[in-house]
């Protein structure tokens, strides 16, 4: 915690740089100043600005060491405790410097005397460009009240660095503080489609030009509004429907509570306008402290906190900037940029305000990815190095045929894009013409094509992309996007609004499949080493019958009349499925028992997303009446491969000959048990993937929307009995994958891809 000395440290600090900036002057003069004014607030032998340019960090002003050594000495980036500092953008406190094993000696600095070294990153928008240090003769640690100070006028002097402030320092052009150039990113595509419009930060950043307030008291004021905002919100959430949050996840908003309102937090906050930083800046720097505290840490539990302190500075931020609502002020054609995002938060945002959006991290098959695409809202992620070369409001093209990102893009590359962006419709458009075509393939072979849903919002697509029923309705998303554990009721108003849209077509409504990666802000989980493997989806249903047994309740009711299909995920064993089976038995019984009507027929099915489920087809002829293999689980557990890792989630291929085998090992063994089976994972909404599918036997596919019209246009165009022999020769083979040669054989026959 600082004291009054540090903030009033600080204050002086930052009243005296303020002097040297308005007193004018040559731009080296002007930080030669700021150097000697920095060693001798803080009783320091040497104060050294070290700026980035290119590969180097290079001294630009020193007090304390030889002046010769301005502009000379250069250390390589990583070189040093400079670059140690730059690297980690974190702040380095050593008392006996020339002994750490990263310290790099430079004779022509004169630095051997110099013991102590505090050296703190020159940052700005994720982006270190510099590093601020001091020195001292005698051997200590630096206070933290004196890292605070230092870190205060680091931030300061990034912005100044950035904002121009120093003009044409001579030399200091190719100092990159502030992203500017025409730069292309790769990443993985998430959701297709293409975009081209201007940056919008999820995390935002202090705007330039206010990092240091004119008036403290006013500052304070301000950010004491704001901060009643956010936990006037935190109340609110803790107060919102609470009849059905079990104590654990009460637990869970009372600690966010308890966090908004953290005497700490607070102190922190005003700790730093009191110091003569605006509002916005002082939260930026405690974010910054929450941020390498969480890269620090390792404990899970801990990291969980800091990581929730880091969304209420985030949203605080937001109130700063007079945006609560994720979003809100957005410009009309925002792409946003994030470094994780949650489906909740995306939906928050809204596709109507988003061209699209780019993640640093992220993973294809993330439930934002599949929230992004249910919204048809182009999402490249995977992008290393984003948010340190973006600014808000920069111009960029996000490709998500490519997976690239050009930020800053020059006009000719603009204008390349828009002409692909026409033709892109012109596709779609064509496409959308076969809507109400029946899929029948070259050769005669009637194709049902169905849709994966999991929000209201996508009942739409069923008209819009031509589809004849929802395969796969996801549940668990109604739950993964509420603050609360939603109501009975409000369930039931769900499936009901579903099936009204649906109308004389089928839905097949998955139970919920929680647990995995698929986590409940609201209900605690515990910690598991594997989760994927973990207690999940029906295993939790199972062991916990009372979720599930009101779920079931919810769809008897929305379907009085009606068809009714429910599926499981994750079944592993026949008994699983047979338990699961009484359950939907019981609430029927408790329908039938009160008198209501129920649902005209009822079936019971299985996600095929096991193994041992799938090696175990025969076995469920007359207990399950419908199956329908999810590939993307599947697939993970058949190739020991976590879907959620991007290390390995993209290192398989469905189209591996063994792969392949097995599912059309599942597909006849269902047949041969006549039990109707679909496929629903996301590969059977791509073209290529879907031909391969169709050739080993698969006839009823259930994808996302956008993936309808280009799997029918494929189909329309194919022989599937053609498919299906040159398929089976490229089975034989040992290759790790057919793709490339299943390419060619679509390429010959005339297929679009
Ligand atoms: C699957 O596993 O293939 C599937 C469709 O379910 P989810 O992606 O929701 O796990
Ligand atoms: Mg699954």
């Amino acid at each position: 915690m600082p004291g009054a000395a540090s903030l009033g440290g600080s204050r002086v600090l930052l009243r005296k740089l303020r002097e040297i900036m308005e007193a004018g002057g040559e731009a080296q003069q002007r930080l030669d100043r700021l150097v000697t004014m920095i060693a001798s607030t803080m009783v320091a032998d040497v104060c050294s600005i070290y700026l980035t340019r290119g590969a180097v960090h290079e001294l630009f002003a020193t007090q304390g060491l030889k002046a010769e050594a301005v502009h000379r000495t250069r250390l390589r980036l990583g070189e040093g405790l400079v670059g140690l500092v730059a690297e980690t953008a974190q702040p380095l406190n050593i008392a006996n410097a020339p002994q750490h094993e990263r310290f790099s000696y430079r004779p022509e600095t004169g630095e051997d005397p110099f013991s102590s070294f505090l050296g703190v990153p020159i940052v700005r928008s994720e982006r270190t460009f510099g590093v601020l240090v001091v020195q001292n003769r005698v051997s200590r640690t630096y206070g933290e009240d004196e890292v605070e100070a230092l870190q205060t006028i680091a931030m300061v002097l990034a912005e100044m660095v950035a904002s121009g402030a120093f003009g044409h320092l001579s030399g200091i052009a190719d100092v990159e503080a502030r992203a500017s150039r025409p730069e292309i990113l790769k990443g993985k595509v998430f959701a297709e489609g293409l975009a081209i419009g201007v940056v919008l930060l999820h995390e935002p950043h202090a705007p330039l030009g206010r990092v240091i307030a004119d008036d403290p008291v006013k500052e304070e004021a301000r950010l004491e509004a704001a901060l009643a905002k956010v936990r006037a919100w935190a109340v609110e959430m803790m107060e919102g429907d609470q009849s059905r949050i079990s104590g654990a996840s009460r637990e869970v908003i009372e600690t966010y509570l308890s966090m908004a309102t953290d005497p700490a937090w607070e102190l922190k906050l005003k700790n730093g306008v009191r110091a003569g930083l605006s509002a916005e800046a002082a939260v930026e720097r405690v974010r910054g402290e929450h941020r390498a505290k969480f890269n620090a840490v390792r404990d899970p539990k801990l990291r969980d906190l800091i990581h929730d302190f880091e969304d209420l500075d985030n949203r605080l931020l937001r109130t700063l900037a007079g945006n609560d609502e994720l979003g809100a002020g957005a410009p009309a054609d925002a792409i946003l940029i994030a470094r994780e995002l949650g489906p909740a938060e995306l939906l928050d945002y809204g596709a109507e305000r988003l061209r699209g959006i780019a993640l640093e991290g992220g993973s294809s098959t993330s439930h934002a990815a599949i929230v992004a695409r249910a919204l048809g809202v182009p999402m490249v992620g995977v992008l290393q190095g984003l948010l340190s070369r973006v600014e808000a409001g920069d111009p960029v093209i996000l490709d998500g045929e490519s997976g690239e990102v050009r930020l800053r893009p020059q006009s000719e590359v603009v204008s390349a894009y828009r002409h692909r962006i026409e033709m892109r419709s012109a596709r779609a458009a064509a496409l959308a013409r076969l809507r109400d075509k029946p899929a029948i393939s070259q050769d005669g072979l009637r194709i049902t094509l169905l849709l994966n849903a999991g929000l209201a919002l996508d009942a739409h697509h069923l008209d819009e992309a031509g589809a004849e029923g929802i395969g796969l309705f996801r549940t668990e998303f109604q739950f993964m996007v509420s603050e609360t554990l939603p109501r009975l009721e409000s369930q039931t108003e769900l499936y009901r609004d579903v099936l009204d849209a649906a109308g004389e077509r089928p839905v097949t409504f998955r139970t919920l499949d929680l647990g995995g990666d698929k986590v409940l802000p609201y209900m605690q989980a515990e910690r598991e080493e594997n989760p994927a493997l973990g207690w999940r989806a029906i295993r939790i249903g199972l062991d916990r019958p009372a979720l599930l047994r009101y779920q079931l309740r919810a769809l008897i009711t929305a379907a009085a009349g009606r068809r009714l299909r429910v599926m499981f995920p994750l079944v592993a064993t026949v008994d699983e499925f047979d338990a699961a089976r009484v359950l939907v038995d019981r609430e029927l019984a408790w329908a039938r028992d009160r008198g209501r009507e129920a649902p005209k027929t009822v079936e019971v099915g299985i996600m095929v997303e096991a193994p041992s489920i799938a090696c175990s087809v025969p076995d469920l002829a007359g207990r399950a009446d419908f199956l329908s293999i999810g590939t993307n689980d599947l697939m993970q557990y058949f190739f020991a491969a976590d879907r959620g890792n991007q290390r390995v989630s993209e290192r398989y291929d469905i189209l591996n000959p063994a792969a392949l085998r097995f599912l059309q090992r599942v597909c006849e063994d269902a047949r041969a048990a006549s039990l109707p089976l679909s496929i629903c994972g996301e590969a059977a909404g791509r073209p290529l993937e879907a031909l391969a599918l169709l050739a080993i036997g698969f006839r009823r596919l259930s994808m996302p929307a956008s993936g309808v019209g280009a799997v029918k246009q494929l189909i329309l165009a194919a022989d599937i009995g053609e498919a299906r022999e040159a398929i089976e020769a490229m089975m034989r083979s040992s290759t790790s994958s057919i793709r490339f040669e299943l390419v060619s054989f679509a390429e010959k026959n005339g297929l679009i891809l």
